[in-house]
């Protein structure tokens, strides 16, 4: 492996996040290569000047071909082969997160396992090996009770709400085969009163940051809208983000990049861990508008082991609001939101420039920007109303 000038950060994956990714990498003299299976027709790919290798993210070949030239290897996503990221670490690849890292975290039930072993504020959970471990867990947590496939979900693909404890067969079967063979666990129901997240950075001689507490509002289990700092009371934000850097923290040092933390506030103020992405994630993207270092330039700089910069607002307040493709599938439907955005005070507009518009694609996002939160409303509400998306 040799290095190059400006330093090289391979990414694995080549969709909207390595794309962000690769936007911030000049400021920082690196450059960027990508591994995605469109190569240099992804998102990532167009921006990659140091190449972009067409393969799959599971590849031991095309992981190989992607850490040519590279400093560091990183990921933006984490359904990646842990034992292929092992052999590009045993050829001398510096992987950050770390194999071991990722291992834990792209397995929900290791992460809950981890996290808890670590004192994490969490809600109680348990493996469901099978159908009758269910069955009893639904009587001793009571119903509804989540179960989430232990590995590959998604945008709330992969879960699955058991209301009746006569559908427990036919849900573990469901979540069983499309898992993958990984498994299935059940999280006792939390009734949160709201979502929040927060983006967490760690460099790899262990400095933790933590971005502001946001809200996160979903929609059928997709991130819809992010109000930054968090509609809660300070108390409740301060929780968030010391719940989230105890966690990261716990990774210890093979863990340097940006971390999205998705957290429970309960009625009592009380918060509790959801789960953690090991990477830049769709709650952080206000930061890009709204922080004078976004989490992308925050990632670079902590998997290249620069300095991290301030995880500071630099405005009083932001909102996020996705742009997913629009019920008719087409790119005019889609691009609605971001006209009406485009002329607004304040608003900034993201295109992920994908090969295709689908209903329910993340297509890009619009952040906005404002002195204050009730100064915000002017520009938020009219485009939650064009997103036929309810402000509460
Ligand atoms: P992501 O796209 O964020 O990776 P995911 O597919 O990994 O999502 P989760 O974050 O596990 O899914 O869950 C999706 C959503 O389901 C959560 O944001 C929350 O709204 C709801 N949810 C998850 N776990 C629970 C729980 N134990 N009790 C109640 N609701 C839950
Ligand atoms: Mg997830
Ligand atoms: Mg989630």
């Amino acid at each position: 492996m040799s290095a190059s000038s400006p330093p090289v950060v391979g990414i694995i994956g080549g969709g909207q996040l390595g794309r962000m990714l690769a936007l911030e990498a000049p400021r920082l003299s690196l450059s960027v290569r990508c591994l995605d299976k469109a190569g240099a027709a992804s998102p990532t790919g167009f921006l990659s000047k140091a190449g972009a290798v067409a393969g799959g993210l599971k590849e031991a070949a095309a992981l190989r071909e992607l850490a040519e030239g590279c400093d560091v290897v990183t990921m933006e996503i984490e359904h990646v082969s842990v034992p292929a990221l092992e052999e590009l670490e045993r050829a001398g690849v510096n992987v950050q997160p770390s194999a071991g890292t990722i291992r834990i975290i792209q397995d929900k039930l290791l992460q809950k396992n981890h996290f808890q072993a670590s004192g994490v504020a969490l809600g109680e959970y348990r493996d469901c090996p099978d159908v009758a471990s269910v069955e009893e867990a639904a009587r001793d947590f009571g119903l509804p009770l989540m179960l989430k496939s232990r590995k590959e979900g998604y945008d709330g693909r992969g879960n699955a709400v058991l209301r009746d404890e006569a559908d427990a067969g036919r849900l573990f079967g469901e979540l069983a085969a499309s898992s993958a063979g990984s498994g299935v666990y059940c999280e006792k129901w939390c009734p949160f009163v709201d979502e929040l997240a927060v983006m967490v950075v760690k460099s790899a001689n262990g400095d933790v940051q933590a971005y502001p507490t946001v809200t996160a509002i979903q929609r059928d289990s997709v991130c819809r809208v992010v109000v930054a700092p968090a509609r809660c009371s300070a108390e409740a934000r301060a929780r968030a983000e010391a719940v989230a850097s105890k966690a990261i923290a716990s990774l210890g040092p093979g863990a340097s990049g940006v971390f999205g933390v998705e957290l429970f506030l309960l009625e009592s103020g009380e918060v509790l861990l959801n789960e953690v992405a090991p990477r830049p994630h769709n709650t952080g993207h206000y930061t890009q508008d709204a922080c004078a270092v976004s989490q992308f330039e925050n990632h670079l700089r902590a998997v290249a082991g620069m300095k991290l910069g301030s995880t500071e607002m630099s405005v009083g307040a932001a909102a996020m609001v996705n742009v997913l493709g629009h019920s008719s599938g087409t790119e005019e439907g889609t691009l609605e939101v971001m006209e009406l955005a485009a002329g607004m005070p304040g608003a900034t507009v993201h295109w992920y420039g994908k090969d295709g518009c689908k209903a329910g694609r993340k297509m890009g996002h619009v952040n906005l920007t404002a002195p204050s939160a009730p100064e915000l409303e002017a520009t938020l509400l009219p485009l939650l109303a064009c997103l036929g998306l309810d402000p509460a």
